[in-house]
């Protein structure tokens, strides 16, 4: 369709394989007009299962609103499409060959990638902390995309045991698992970083690369902390010397890395749901670093959320410290206290049950100040909007936000609507500033917010639900 089309030049990844990351990074390297990337981030594709078409920008960064409207437009219109009969090409050898007038020009997937993580990265730091012999990991790549660049960085450049990266082979359907990076989905490393005889460092990705999850040894560190410790230790990364413009976190995202912007004097912006909202701030320099909830870290880098790059910053970070994940993490509380942090799903309700929460709760917003609940006080309740301070434009109906005493924040959003289906999301967070109450169970710490959100919202009573079906 490419050439058919008059496209000048394309680049491809060696066998069709390029993650997520590595696809933005190439677009800006090469100055291309875009990229596309055929992914449906953790699901597999076909006709009978997802497919996802993603459009990245020339910066690299995923096309933002008014963009996506326009194809959305525009591919509503469409009575015809032109293809080149050309038939397969065959993308296992790297070479460059003209189709038409189309130049197609197959790469290496891993090198480009790897020397942008070799510039912002002491591997030489990384790779004296794996011959030390006593330090291993283990990196799950869940069949998915990045197998090939975790066997090139972590095992061949930096001298990680051969098999620290297991499931390393992309298949089509991820060998039937579910390449989400989570406790629940990554159960098989998660187990392992648990065990007895558990690695000092464990991590996965998902199906297109872009999301992370880092582990201790029987630590698990929160997609929220991880932020926020990337961003208090860059002067330690040689590519972050130069400092940190600002930070940003989405709305629904523990405030901890709030507190280390403050500690360095620097803005941290809170933006909708959604990376394409940290494009604009990347391009303007008003952030280095930018993460989300649901296992998104990435930086100015890119523009894109990037998993290998977030496991690289915590390995070049345990090189330079010589301590372990959990002493780095409870550190980290001991000095900006601990933001307890979870995220209650109530999936598979109806989407009329999900608006009925949503509006309820809405109508009250405005009376909720003062009121008590369970012995805490809500001090505001509001529904986030954001006004991109580049380009001024403005995003409302963000998911709806309760503020208590003693920093205790509930958010509500509805998320994967379909006509029929949707999942109502309650994130709840408490601070701890006191060392010896920051070592709490999660769950435990966050028993009584859980409970508010119930009540406030009247889940039980709307949803049907008692329960939440799942808890990250
Ligand atoms: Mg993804």
């Amino acid at each position: 369709m490419a050439a058919a089309n008059g496209v000048a030049k394309l680049y491809i990844g060696r066998d069709g394989i390029l993650s997520t990351p590595a696809a933005s990074h190439l677009i800006r390297k090469f100055s291309t007009d875009g990229g596309i990337i055929l992914s449906a981030s953790h699901n597999p594709g076909g006709p009978e299962a997802d497919f996802g078409i993603k459009f990245n920008s020339a910066n690299g960064g995923p096309a933002n609103t008014e963009l996506s409207d326009k194809f959305y437009a525009t591919a509503c219109k469409i009575s015809e499409y032109k293809i080149a009969d050309i038939g397969d090409i065959n993308l296992d050898t790297l070479r460059e060959e003209k189709i038409g007038d189309t130049v197609i020009e197959v790469i290496d997937s891993v090198s480009e990638y790897c020397s942008l993580m070799q510039k912002l990265f002491d591997f030489d730091r990384i790779h004296n902390l794996f011959d030390s012999g006593v330090f291993h990991i283990r990196f799950d790549a869940m069949n998915a995309v990045t197998g090939p660049y975790a066997k090139a960085i972590f095992e061949k450049t930096l001298g990680a045991t051969h098999g620290s990266v297991i499931r390393a082979q992309p298949l089509e359907d991820f060998g039937g698992g579910h390449p989400d990076p989570n406790p629940m989905y990554a159960s098989e490393l998660y187990a392992h970083m648990f065990a007895p005889d558990a690695s000092d460092f464990g991590a996965a990705s998902d199906g297109d690369g872009d999301r992370n999850m880092i582990m201790g040894q029987q630590f698990m560190v929160s997609p929220g902390d991880s932020l926020a410790i990337i961003a208090a230790n860059a002067s330690r990364i040689p590519g972050y010397r130069d400092g940190v413009t600002g930070v940003a976190r989405s709305m629904p995202t523990s405030r901890a890395v709030d507190r280390v912007a403050a500690y360095m004097g620097i803005e941290c912006f809170e933006t909708p749901t959604g990376w394409k909202y940290f494009s604009n701030l990347l391009d303007q320099r008003l952030i280095t670093f930018c993460g989300e909830e649901s296992f998104g870290t990435g930086s100015d880098h890119l523009r894109e959320k990037d998993g290998i790059w977030a496991v690289l910053f915590w390995l070049n970070i345990l090189a330079e410290r010589q301590q372990s994940v959990r002493d780095i993490v409870q550190q980290h509380w001991h000095g900006f206290g601990r933001h307890f942090y979870c995220r209650h799903d109530y999936e598979g309700i109806s989407l009329q049950q999900g608006e009925n929460v949503i509006a309820r709760l809405t109508e009250q917003l405005p009376q909720l100040s003062g009121k008590r609940i369970d012995g805490h006080e809500i001090i505001v309740g509001d529904d986030f909007s954001y006004l991109d301070p580049v380009d001024n434009s403005l995003s409302c109906n963000q998911g709806l936000r309760i503020i208590l005493d003693n920093e205790i924040r509930i958010i509500y959003r509805l998320s994967g609507t379909s006509t029929e289906n949707a999942t109502l999301r309650v994130y709840l967070e408490r601070f701890e500033p006191e060392p010896e109450k920051q070592m709490q169970d999660t769950q435990v710490a966050l028993a009584d917010v859980a409970k508010i959100s119930r009540t406030l919202a009247k889940v039980n009573e709307l949803t049907g639900l008692n329960e939440p079906t799942l808890i990250v």
